[in-house]
């Protein structure tokens, strides 16, 4: 049975709630098992993949008491100090990649019939046609077999569960509700309610990108979606000056931002003012290719953010056929400009299932929220709708386009953020401490 964190909190509650009438509760704080797929451990990378889950987790975990983390076979078990709270070490959990479900464990002495009360407090309030015990000894000192537990505890339950009017019936194979017991060092553990976690790789495990951020929906999910997958990202965000002084989408972009870090701990947002630029590409090139040199321009702007960052690719929010610049043409005419590959997460996916993510992740408030978007701005009456690079580097001939990238990149400023103890902070890093940095890069 796996639910997702939201459907669980009012049984989190409640679960508290219940512990703290249990004594032996009282003593031992739960704990929360973490459970990771086994399918990226395959081969000899699994010590290096377990090393970076493990450090997500001591990183997420930050600031709230955790006695240890312990690794009893193929799971992590979070012992939590007294009175940490719980509910906030689950909403951190839940950011953690590489994390497939994750459960909040009671903790019992270890005997039988303690655990066979417990399994019964965690089972008795969920809804379940049929069920099964799981055992897990890796503290072999414990007297009983793994089988012997589970026939054993299964027998009460079913006692309980029959006394009490249930109709259920024990199912060892795919039971709609299976309750786990683990025999670690330490009070014993039980729990039946797992909590779906972020899915994915560990976070840092799949080498560096630049992420071309706007203000809007698609590009922070983009970026999402590469962070799930291990990647480490770096972001570049292309801001006019707005029509108010500061209404640009400067402040949109540091939330996204913000919101994306605690994903992976740390990152630097590189702002690079476009209006000069724009303008140029106005005057001299044909109205009807401006968008698809403003992209041309950004990515490659966006190449020296990522040689600054030793990134090996871009990603964008493209989405096939979403506006006029992101036809099958015009996204290949614009890529051109690119060298390194320019991935696109979002290619295949439908503005709704877009924003069902965003929401999920936090972004779509952020989004949301007004702001002056450069692209928008001396807008083509007629857009082209199917360019091909060659046209677009003709309609460059009259652009000086190495002194728009230097613009570009003279005018960055540099902000780093960290994720530290469940709070994110940022600095913008001194120009001039930049300037030393990336005298070799350009940036
Ligand atoms: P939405 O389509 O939801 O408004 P978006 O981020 O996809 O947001 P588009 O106008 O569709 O914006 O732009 C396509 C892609 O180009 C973006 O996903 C982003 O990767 C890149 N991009 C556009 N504008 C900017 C910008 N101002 N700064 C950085 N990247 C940008
Ligand atoms: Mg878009």
């Amino acid at each position: 049975m796996v639910e997702s964190f939201s459907r669980y909190k009012p049984l989190l509650y409640s679960f508290v709630h219940a512990a703290s009438k249990l004594q032996f509760i009282k003593m031992t704080p739960p704990a929360i098992v973490v459970h990771y797929h086994e399918l990226w451990l395959k081969g000899g990378n699994r010590d290096f993949f377990l090393g970076k889950l493990l450090t997500a987790l001591r990183r997420s975990l930050e600031g709230i008491s955790v006695v240890r983390i312990e690794k009893p076979g193929d799971r992590f078990v979070v012992r939590l100090a007294e009175g940490a709270p719980m509910e906030e070490a689950s909403a951190r959990i839940e950011r953690v990649f590489g994390v497939a479900y994750y459960a909040i464990a009671r903790p019992v002495e270890r005997s039988l019939e303690a655990i066979a009360e417990a399994a019964w407090e965690e089972i008795r309030g969920l809804e379940f046609r049929t069920f099964a015990v799981r055992a897990k000894r890796s503290d072999k000192s414990f007297p009983h077999p793994s089988m012997e537990i589970e026939s054993e505890v299964g027998r009460v339950l079913l006692e309980k569960l029959r006394a009490d009017g249930r109709d259920v019936r024990v199912k060892l194979n795919n039971p709609d509700l299976a309750c786990h017991i683990e025999i670690t060092p330490g009070p014993a553990l039980v729990y039946a309610r797992k909590i779906r976690g972020a899915g994915g790789l560990p976070a840092n495990t799949a080498g560096r990108i630049t992420c071309l951020l706007s203000g809007g929906f698609d590009s922070a999910v983009a970026a999402y979606h590469m962070m799930k997958r291990g990647a480490h990202l770096s972001f570049a965000h292309f801001y006019g000056t707005g029509a108010e002084p500061g209404d640009s989408s400067l402040h949109v972009a540091r939330n996204l931002v913000r919101q994306l870090v605690p994903y992976q701990f740390q990152t630097r947002l590189y702002c690079i003012p476009f209006e000069g630029i724009q303008r140029e590409i106005v005057r001299y090139a044909p109205e009807n290719f401006r968008i698809l040199l403003y992209r041309r321009m950004m990515l490659r702007i966006a190449e020296i953010v990522a040689k600054r960052e030793r990134a090996l690719a871009l990603v964008t929010g493209d989405s096939l056929g979403q506006v006029a610049s992101q036809t099958l043409r015009n996204l290949v005419a614009v890529e051109k400009a690119a060298s390194l590959p320019v991935f696109r997460p979002l290619i295949g996916a439908d503005k709704i299932e877009i924003l069902d993510t965003a929401r999920k992740i936090g972004t779509y408030g952020i989004s949301s929220e007004p702001f002056h978007d450069c692209c928008p701005v001396f807008l083509p009456r007629v857009p082209a709708l199917h360019a091909d690079a060659c046209e677009l580097e003709a309609a460059e001939e009259k652009l000086d386009v190495q002194a728009l990238i230097d613009k570009g990149v003279r005018g960055a400023s540099i902000e780093s953020f960290q994720y530290e103890s469940g709070a994110v902070t940022s600095k913008e890093q001194s120009r001039r401490g930049a300037e030393a940095r990336t005298a070799a890069t350009g940036l």
